[in-house]
């Protein structure tokens, strides 16, 4: 566990209900499990969040827990007929329920039309067939398909540059989330967002509902990779969701979204996911292919803070050995000598935020076997991670929640400790805790930064040299 500094997500499913899959995936190394809410019943929710808690105690350590909510996501009516749209081929698509004598292709949500803009493509399911739109007026829109594919009940369908008449949160995303916030989810992605603006309602919605969890902006739509600064700034985090994004944009603009999103996110100190497709093969196959684990070691060098396992676990065949080698494929490629990723050194705003700097170079000046963290909001390890260092950040905060919201950050191995009265007791609460935690010998040399613990943001002002009792 100490050994590796990326990440890992997996998304649970059917395959990993069965007694015993989820404390294997823990034990192989899993740090966080997404729930999709686009799949299964909220009962399965519940049950599954209860089960990732259990297993985390379990197995005493901390698991983040990821509500990765469906969002405005468009599909073809179910009363469709399915049918195969040839490449040049006009065709009318119209928001409702299908009539059986309409040619015309019905999409469930009725005020489609005014979505579409003049800039619009319209894209089917994963790619084909894709049409760009020849006229839109009230209550049609005229396309013309410039690839062969097939229309079918149900499937998905994106709009390119669509007005913003589409809610960023739908009915079903505001129960998803109000049972995110009801079992403490650390982590809520919201998906096809399309600006900062989305992020701020969602977590605002989130506070409504009494809890203050993780945002986390999936870069999906082309939208949202114009708007990436932006969207950088308010959330939490983002995710590479390379899945909709090369449905949206075409496969071939992926490779360099994802390198820019990962460094723009590591610059601003803020986590990204690189997620979808990492190791598809092992949906039916136990061992990656070449270009698989070239791709998982290509982001990690990157610096992406997590790498994601979506189909792999949730419905694969072998998703206790997707961790394992998701683990031990993020691990060798640590060994490149620089992760490219790192946060610029001048990129220090506050004291505190350069006291942390200045304890993540002293560590490593020092050779320090750790860098420890005493937290009571995280915001310390955090502005530990974003440097890329090779020095475990064992943060220690005082809050389980805490802990597991730390989850995700590169190269942070989080254990609660108890409040202390003053800074000595706290510092040697600390030497403990790290000891029993990581295991790290006596004599052993390890940096540690303190505060007076007013429980606020940014009170990290010391930070002293010690050795393990
Ligand atoms: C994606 O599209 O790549 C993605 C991560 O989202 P989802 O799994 O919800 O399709």
């Amino acid at each position: 566990m100490f050994s590796r500094r990326t990440k890992i997500v997996a998304t649970l499913g059917p395959a990993t209900d069965p007694p015993g899959v989820l404390d294997s995936l823990v034990a192989a190394g899993l740090d966080c499990a997404r729930l999709n809410c686009s799949h299964g019943t909220a009962e399965d929710l519940r049950r599954r969040a209860g089960e990732v808690r259990s297993a985390a105690a379990a197995a005493r350590r901390s698991v983040g827990l990821m509500f990765d909510l469906q969002g405005p996501k468009l599909r073809l009516s179910a009363g469709i007929m399915p049918r195969i749209v040839q490449a040049g081929e006009v065709v009318t698509f119209f928001g409702g329920e299908a009539a059986a004598s309409d040619d015309r292709i019905a999409v469930d949500f009725v005020d489609f039309p005014r979505l579409v803009s003049e800039r619009s493509e319209i894209v089917i399911g994963d790619g084909v067939p894709r049409l760009v739109v020849e006229s839109s007026g009230p209550g049609e829109v005229v396309a013309r398909a410039l690839s062969t594919g097939e229309l079918a009940p149900r499937k998905g369908i994106n709009v390119t540059y669509a007005r913003p008449e589409l809610p960023a949160i739908t009915e079903k995303d505001l129960r998803d989330l109000a049972l995110a916030a009801e079992l403490g989810a650390d982590f809520v992605a919201l998906s096809f967002v399309r600006s900062a603006a989305d992020i701020e309602q969602l977590r605002s919605l989130l506070e409504e509902r009494g809890w203050r969890g993780r945002t986390v902006a999936k870069i999906e739509k082309v939208e949202a990779y114009e708007h990436l600064d932006e969207i950088i700034e308010v959330a939490d985090g983002v995710m590479v969701a390379r899945g909709d994004y090369g449905v949206e944009a075409g496969v071939s603009h992926v490779p360099l979204m994802q390198k820019d999103t990962i460094y723009r996110a590591t610059q601003a100190g803020k986590l990204v996911i690189t997620a979808t497709q990492m190791l598809e093969s092992m949906i039916h196959t136990p061992e990656p292919t070449r270009a698989e684990a070239t791709d998982v070691a290509n982001a990690v060098i990157d610096g992406t803070s997590a790498v994601m396992l979506s189909a792999e676990t949730s419905i694969g065949e072998y998703p206790v050995e997707a961790v394992r080698e998701m683990s031990q494929l993020a691990e060798a490629a640590e060994e490149f000598p620089e992760i490219h990723g790192r946060a610029r050194a001048g990129v220090r705003d506050t004291p505190a935020a350069a006291v942390m700097h200045a304890a993540v170079e002293l560590a490593e000046e020092l050779d320090a076997v750790a860098l420890l963290v005493p937290t009571s909001l995280g915001g310390s390890p955090r502005s530990c991670a974003k440097y890329r260092r090779r020095r475990p950040i064992i943060a220690l905060p005082h809050d389980q929640a805490v802990a597991d919201q730390l989850t995700l950050e590169w190269g942070v191995y989080a254990r609660p400790m108890p409040m202390t009265e003053s800074v000595d007791d706290l510092i040697e609460s600390a030497l403990l805790t790290a000891k029993d935690f990581a295991g790290l010998p006596t004599g052993a040399r390890v940096v540690i930064t303190a505060g007076r613990q007013t429980g606020a943001a940014g009170a990290t002002n010391l930070i002293t040299v010690r050795e393990i009792p």
